[in-house]
């Protein structure tokens, strides 16, 4: 006898026999897509792209459970094929609607599986490598290039994605207080003394050269590296501080900033991380209130990736010259990067005059990080510097 001439369930058999093996096979594959996704493969990771709290609170788990290990290198466009299977979204429950229709249910049991967004990673819990221009970079560039010496030198730039494969991030037991301890090359985020972000206070009002901005309109892809969002542009943006030349790499975002002036913090702050021919770090962080528009953050927006650890290349280029203040005056003092490794030697040029976002383009960013900001180090003794 066949299972359709089955009279009580002639549906619901035939359709176990059917979909049954497919959900089973669908159900392995989010076993396989998990062991991608821990072996690298950011692709494999597709957080909701935007969200107003952590996927895993709702699934009850821990929030740091994906990181790229430092042997392998980002996915390739084949691994990214392959259909997503979702680890930490809960099926639909197994309801009235399984009584009620038991093929759709299958079917919409199947769907889910295939189609559900990963949501698998919580802000800041993702470890990706980045490349200092554009793409994605193999994990042997910081750390082998010089960044654990301790000195922002030589490495490709590591100001937010130049620590290696261990996961960090903002909260917990992988947050800044435990920085250190994650890594021997993370050392100095405990005992550098010269760290950053700093509150700016009592700075020494001295007539500084104003820091020449060489910047143009640039094709720029836009990356959400696991910890914060970022731009990455092509060479042919510079600033020149004190005679010195600094390209541009790349720029990224921080809710709230991560530095104080005076004890405020700021709604949002954005690092321009340059690097000379010495391989010496200058960043330049801009800081953000909320107020009227910011139409080339709002081209960044534009711009977001669906899929984090993957560049989204723009299709126009960004009016880098009008993303800064027209009122160049400026903080500087020597400091970190605010990110693992927290290499020092960084100078810092903090301008005065904050830009504003609307409440809506904060939001936008708050929903995919909600807190990424280093909380404040110990200026200890560090001169700070004013253009009056
Ligand atoms: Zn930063």
């Amino acid at each position: 006898m066949t299972p359709s001439l089955n009279p009580a369930f002639p549906w619901p058999a035939l359709v176990r026999a059917t979909l049954a093996p497919a959900l089973a096979l669908a159900l392995a594959g989010a076993g396989a897509d998990s062991a991608r996704a821990e072996a690298g493969a950011q692709g494999a990771a597709k957080p909701a792209p935007a969200r107003s709290s952590p996927p895993n609170a709702a699934a009850g788990r821990s929030p740091t459970t994906i990181m790229a290990p430092a042997t392998r290198r980002p996915a390739a466009p084949a691994a990214r094929a392959a259909p997503p299977a979702p680890e930490d979204v809960p099926l639909p429950a197994d309801t009235a609607a399984a009584s009620a229709d038991p093929l759709e249910h299958l079917r919409q049991r199947l769907a889910d599986r295939l189609v559900a967004p990963k949501g698998a990673t919580a802000s800041g819990s993702f470890d990706v490598r980045i490349s200092t221009r554009s793409g994605l970079q193999g994990p042997s560039g910081a750390a082998a290039q010089g960044v654990a010496s301790g000195r922002a030198r030589g490495g490709k730039v590591a100001h937010g994605p130049g620590a290696g494969a261990v996961h960090w991030g903002y909260e917990g037991e992988h947050g800044p207080a435990a920085w250190a301890k994650l890594k021997p090359e993370f050392g100095l985020c405990k005992t550098g003394e010269r760290q950053s972000p700093i509150d700016i206070r009592g700075g020494l009002a001295v007539n500084l050269e104003p820091v020449k901005f060489d910047y143009q309109d640039s094709p720029f892809s836009v990356i959400d590296n696991g910890h914060t969002v970022q731009v990455n542009l092509q060479p042919g943006n510079s600033i020149d501080i004190g005679g010195r030349k600094f390209e541009l790499q790349q720029f990224h975002f921080h809710r709230p900033s991560e530095e104080r002036i005076d004890g405020r913090q700021f709604e949002m702050s954005l690092h321009l991380v340059h690097k000379d021919a010495q391989g010496r770090l200058a960043v330049v962080a801009l800081l953000f209130d909320e107020g009227p528009p910011h139409a080339v953050v709002q081209d960044v927006w534009n711009n977001l990736p669906l899929e984090r650890g993957e560049a989204r290349p723009a299709r126009q280029p960004l009016a880098l010259t009008e993303l800064l203040p027209d009122d160049r005056r400026y903080y500087t003092y020597m400091g970190s990067l605010t990110t693992p490794p927290c290499s020092e030697g960084v100078q810092w040029v903090v301008m005065r005059s904050p830009l504003s976002l609307t409440a809506e383009q904060i939001g936008l960013f708050s929903r995919i990080y909600p807190m990424n900001a280093r909380p404040v180090q110990s200026a200890s003794g560090r001169r700070i510097l004013q253009s009056d």
